[in-house]
């Protein structure tokens, strides 16, 4: 199961956006959000859990990718 992190940036790193949720994986995942209701993009930005290399998901919904960037403030 993901970890949910505590200290995470209030907007994601990779494209600065706001966005729902971060999940934390240091193993293997596979991503599909062709047919995702609820999300439309997920950032991956590269992190440490435990001395060991971990990727942060950062999940968007459809209303927070779509959001310009002069909108990112929503
Ligand atoms: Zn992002």
């Amino acid at each position: 199961m993901p970890d949910v992190p505590e200290d995470v940036p209030p907007r994601c790193p990779a494209c600065g956006r706001a966005y729902e949720s971060v999940t934390v994986h240091a193993d293997g995942v596979m991503v599909n959000l062709l047919e995702n209701d609820r999300y439309r993009r997920v950032c991956f930005e590269p992190t440490e859990r435990d001395g060991e290399a971990a990727m942060q998901f950062y999940h968007h919904t459809h209303r927070q990718a779509d959001a310009g960037a002069a909108r990112a403030g929503e």
